[in-house]
């Protein structure tokens, strides 16, 4: 098997780092806040890239993305693999591509979902975009930080059905977040509403994943607000969006959540602007 070595250890990057060092397959880790005590840390990225035959980048956002690769250019080339699984815009995947490619390495767009418990317990789900012997080549070592790949088409492909995921996630959210808050004034426990729900046809593993959380308030991230408001920018911004409205509307919800200092809570913190009463 290949070796890989995981550039961004936040939430997820440092779960699959510590799975790939189990497995015995990382090489190297690098983070733009030095964290010294992960397993296999070099000082640079470029260090990642070269101990690597697999770099998997999961960082914040196209811009962090497009750092990083400016970093380990200098040592990609034929052999080396880049998987690229941070969410970004279809536009910002065919880039990196070239910029990969006309190095002679190889590049895979592999978005995911499922988040820090998924990621904790090797039950992530990817979502690969690439050329099929490229896709074959890491799916082995995806497998031990996964359950499940889905193989898309194109990168800009693989980018696009992530963003299309999460616009109807954050739009479940802000939905769950009214009916609940809706329920909560009329007197309805916690308790009823989400026995109710379970066999209303509007239950769906995103209340499953989150029922504990909302009640007992409990807004660690899993999954940040300032993350999905990313996404809900990145996807209004593609061409012909624009004037999605609900799309809109979250995007509203989540810019208003970070302005309100929640952009590092969980999504789910979008029922306390409920609570503040916007
Ligand atoms: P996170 O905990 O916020 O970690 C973000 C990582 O990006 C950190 O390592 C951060 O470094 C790094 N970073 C930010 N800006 C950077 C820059 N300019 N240059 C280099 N590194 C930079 O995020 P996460 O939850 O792990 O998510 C990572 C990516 O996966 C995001 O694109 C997110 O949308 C996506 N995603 C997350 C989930 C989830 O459930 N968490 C699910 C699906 C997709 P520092 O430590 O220095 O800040």
């Amino acid at each position: 098997m290949k070796t890989i070595g995981v550039i961004g250890l936040g939430i997820i990057g440092g779960a699959w780092a510590h799975r790939y060092s189990v497995a015995g397959q990382l090489v190297g880790t690098w983070n733009r806040s030095p964290k010294p005590s992960a397993p296999a840390w070099k000082t640079s990225p470029a260090e990642v890239a070269a101990a690597a035959d697999v770099t998997q980048i999961v960082v914040a956002d196209p811009a962090a993305v497009e750092l990083v690769l400016k970093a380990i250019v200098p040592a990609l080339g034929p052999g080396k693999y880049v998987v690229q699984s941070s969410t970004i815009d279809p536009e910002s995947s065919a880039r990196f591509q070239a910029m990969v490619q006309a190095t002679g390495a190889h590049y895979v767009e592999c978005p995911f979902t499922g988040s820090k418990p998924a990621a904790e317990e090797g039950k992530t789900v990817y979502f690969m975009g690439g050329a099929p012997a490229d896709i074959d080549a890491v799916l082995p070592l995806l497998r031990l930080v996964s359950e499940v790949q889905f193989t898309i088409g194109t990168g800009e492909q693989a980018a696009a059905i992530k963003l299309a995921m999460n616009l109807n996630l954050a739009v479940q959210m802000e939905a769950l977040s009214e009916s609940l808050t809706f329920a909560r004034k009329a007197g309805i426990s916690d308790e009823t509403y989400f026995d109710v729900l379970a066999k209303n046809a509007g239950y769906s593993p995103l209340a499953k994943m989150k029922e504990l959380k909302l009640r007992a308030g409990n807004y660690d991230p899993q999954f940040s607000v300032k993350h999905m408001h990313k996404d809900m920018r990145l996807a209004s911004a593609t061409a012909g969006c624009a004037d999605y409205p609900l799309l809109e509307a979250v995007r509203e919800r989540l810019k208003l959540a970070e302005a309100r200092g929640m952009g590092d809570a969980d999504y789910c913190a979008l029922i306390r602007l409920l609570q503040q009463g916007d």
